[in-house]
């Protein structure tokens, strides 16, 4: 059978990725409870808003099953607020009610930090494939930034995959995959399956 795929599905940007899965022939399921955890492949945490997904977290009971299949080495790709939700500590995080993140990613991670004037853009990233398992003769990856966080500060066994003049947008730490930008925008869906093959390198 076909490998069955997960997308956290409480808000945001999860049909895109549902897309992007299919592409690749995969199974998608939507997981909006700890039950839909069970028999995954991989796990996607989409972009949205990390502040509402950070409740629904609590709300759906989901936070403590999601936090123990990722730290069990679930294969997972974090996108923009997926990725917030996955820091170790957060900068930025000025509303009232704030985001309690997974603690699973060894960064800081710097909420809405491209400021407002270039606050989403679209561009082409260079990612260094061999860091995701992957020989690839293109590097280069179209990449959508939107309202993106920053990561900063990654410890020792988190390996910087891709950086934008300067910044670093994307980090491996085992089974994760961080990312602060949206791939599921375009049809190019390697970075997908660089974190399905996670589970089987
Ligand atoms: N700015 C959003 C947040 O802080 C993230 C944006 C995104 O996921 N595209 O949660």
């Amino acid at each position: 059978m076909k490998p069955l795929a997960g997308i956290l599905a409480l808000q945001g940007d999860y049909e895109k990725h549902r897309k992007s899965l299919k592409r690749l022939g995969l199974r998608v399921r939507y997981v909006r409870s700890a039950e839909d955890l069970t028999g995954l492949a991989m796990v996607v945490l989409p972009g949205g808003e990390s502040t509402t997904m950070s409740l629904l977290l609590d709300s759906t009971g989901l936070r403590a099953p999601l936090h123990d299949a990722i730290a069990a080495g679930l294969p997972t790709l974090a996108t923009c607020a997926g990725t917030i939700l996955l820091a170790r500590e957060l900068q930025g995080d000025t509303g009232s009610r704030k985001v309690d993140p997974l603690g699973l990613l060894d960064a800081t991670v710097d909420r809405n930090s491209y400021g407002r004037q270039v606050d989403s853009f679209e561009t082409v990233v260079e990612i260094d494939w061999a860091l995701l398992g992957v020989d690839d003769p293109k590097p280069m990856l179209p990449a959508w930034f939107i309202r993106a966080p920053r990561i900063l500060g990654p410890g020792p066994d988190t390996h910087v995959v891709a950086r934008y003049e300067g910044e670093i947008i994307a980090v491996r730490q085992g089974n994760i995959l961080a990312i602060t930008f949206h791939p599921e925008l375009s049809r190019d869906t390697r970075i997908h399956a660089a974190v399905l093959g996670f589970g089987t390198a």
